[in-house]
């Protein structure tokens, strides 16, 4: 039987005001060489809806070797999964080949098949149907201005439905992560899900356990940094997703009145300015997660009355979190500077008398930030936040002077080169987000920052 024809929506009246120009000249390019590229996936749906691209992804049938050829400022990337990366300043464009149809015998020591079907070429139309939902799965190519819809995306963006492509059993058990995806579009483009795809997210979220702990903490991570947190988290709750992803916070938040405090700080995490969000730290996300739990838990154990202990309420945060660390596949580092975090807050709130000790903390910046978020959330006495710019101060002179002292052991150590060079690391460098550049660049601290100091300085 011959393939059906894919649907062609000739002129969908898409300016080219609304691409990107750097992708346009991407797809320009590929075209004058021969191939055949298109805008694919993300880009394409929220073109549609109107909504503003995270990124601009693009498809072809040009390997990643052959792009490279093509682009002086390419490289490919990845072993497994190779991909074209191009560079513009401030943002790289993602150039991927045509993908061919899972084979489910390919590589069977790869468990996620999701992953082990990545790198086998194919044409337009099994690309499109590799992808996760209809709305995903369409084409858009600007030179001829048409929209090539393989898989029914276009009905169903007029509908507004999510809906899986091909059997959402199939396709949920392939690669669970797909559920959590599925909640997170329709959480965040107000799609109403599909009933079989529904009745199949129900029946599957016992299957999230089987993925692999890094992608679901990824996707965690990046759910926390949208703009529709809480729609979603709420979602995940309803669907039993949460229960299966981290049971101990489902229980949580099923039974204890403490959950309204979660529920705030995802509003509140929510109502952040987006640059700003994108920038937290995982160790701030995390603890927006977890911080009423563990309040909870240390409330109960009578760990908050009388004189705190920092160890004593670190080791039994560490008790308390060890199902969930192991559940999430918390990196060791991320779990303690979590706890470091939330930890802090108890200190923070009572104005805790040796500001100067709390400060050369590692986490000390987060906790800052995190006790910021709290008193959106309406979670901490207003009176707090009068230390709060003196903790500020605090902290940017700490990590003045450390850098100053850590400058000059280098210089007299020459074996610590090499860590010297990973703390410099850009990725490392966000992770510990540093929000202080007048600290960190050493320059006089000229008066007390402001609240919004703080926050222009981590855009
Ligand atoms: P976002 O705006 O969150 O980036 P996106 O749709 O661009 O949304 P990405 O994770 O960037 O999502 O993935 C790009 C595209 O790759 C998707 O639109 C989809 O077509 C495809 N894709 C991503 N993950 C999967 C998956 N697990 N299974 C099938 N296709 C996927
Ligand atoms: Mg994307």
């Amino acid at each position: 039987m011959p393939a059906k024809q894919p649907v062609i929506w000739k002129k969908p009246d898409i300016s080219p005001d609304d691409l990107d120009y750097d992708s346009l000249k991407v797809i320009r390019r590929l075209r004058r060489f021969g191939y055949r590229p298109y805008y694919a996936g993300g880009c394409v749906r929220d073109i549609l809806l109107d909504h503003s691209p995270n990124d601009y992804d693009i498809v072809s049938d040009a390997r990643p070797e052959e792009v490279r050829n093509v682009f002086r400022n390419c490289r490919v990337i990845g072993r497994r999964f190779r991909l074209a990366h191009i560079f513009f300043s401030g943002k790289i464009i993602e150039v991927s080949t045509f993908r061919a149809s899972p084979d489910q015998h390919a590589d069977e020591k790869q468990d996620d098949l999701y992953l082990r079907c990545q790198n086998t070429y194919g044409t337009p139309r099994e690309d499109a149907h590799n992808r996760d939902f209809t709305i995903n799965g369409l084409f858009f190519d600007p030179i001829a201005d048409e929209i090539v819809d393989y898989v029914g995306g276009l009905d169903d963006l007029r509908a507004r439905l999510l809906r899986t492509i091909g059997d959402p059993f199939q396709r949920f058990q392939e690669d669970p992560v797909r559920m959590m995806r599925a909640i997170k579009y329709a959480g965040r483009l107000d799609l109403e899900i599909e009933p079989q795809t529904a009745r199949a997210l129900s029946d599957c979220r016992g299957d999230l356990d089987k993925c692999s702990r890094a992608r679901l903490l990824d996707e965690t991570l990046k759910l926390l940094r949208g703009r529709c947190s809480p729609v979603i988290f709420e979602q995940l709750f309803e669907y039993g997703l949460l229960e299966v992803l981290c049971p101990t916070l489902s229980t949580f938040l099923d039974s204890s009145p403490e959950g309204e405090c979660f529920w705030r700080l995802l509003d509140a995490l929510a109502g952040l300015d987006p640059k700003l969000r994108q920038r937290l730290p995982g160790s701030v996300l995390m603890a927006a997660l977890l911080y009423p739990y563990l309040k909870e838990g240390w409330a109960k154990a009578g760990l908050l009355d009388g004189k705190l202990s920092q160890a004593v309420l670190i080791r039994h945060s560490g008790k308390l979190l060890v199902g969930i660390a192991e559940k999430l596949a918390l990196p060791r580092k991320l779990s303690l500077s979590v706890r470091q975090v939330c930890v802090m807050q108890a200190f923070l709130e009572r104005a805790a008398p040796s500001p100067a000790r709390l400060a050369r903390r590692e986490s000390f910046s987060d906790a800052l930030r995190f006790l910021e978020l709290r008193s959106l959330a309406e979670d901490v006495n207003p009176e707090v936040l009068g230390p709060y710019h003196r903790w500020l101060d605090v902290a940017l002179h700490s990590k003045a002077e450390g850098s100053s002292r850590s400058t000059k052991n280098t210089r007299e150590r020459p074996g610590r080169r090499k860590r010297r060079h990973l703390e410099h690391h850009p990725r490392e460098r966000l992770e510990r987000a540093g929000p202080s550049p007048a600290g960190e660049r050493g320059l006089p601290v000229e008066r007390a920052p402001s609240v919004d100091d703080w926050f222009d300085d981590i855009l």
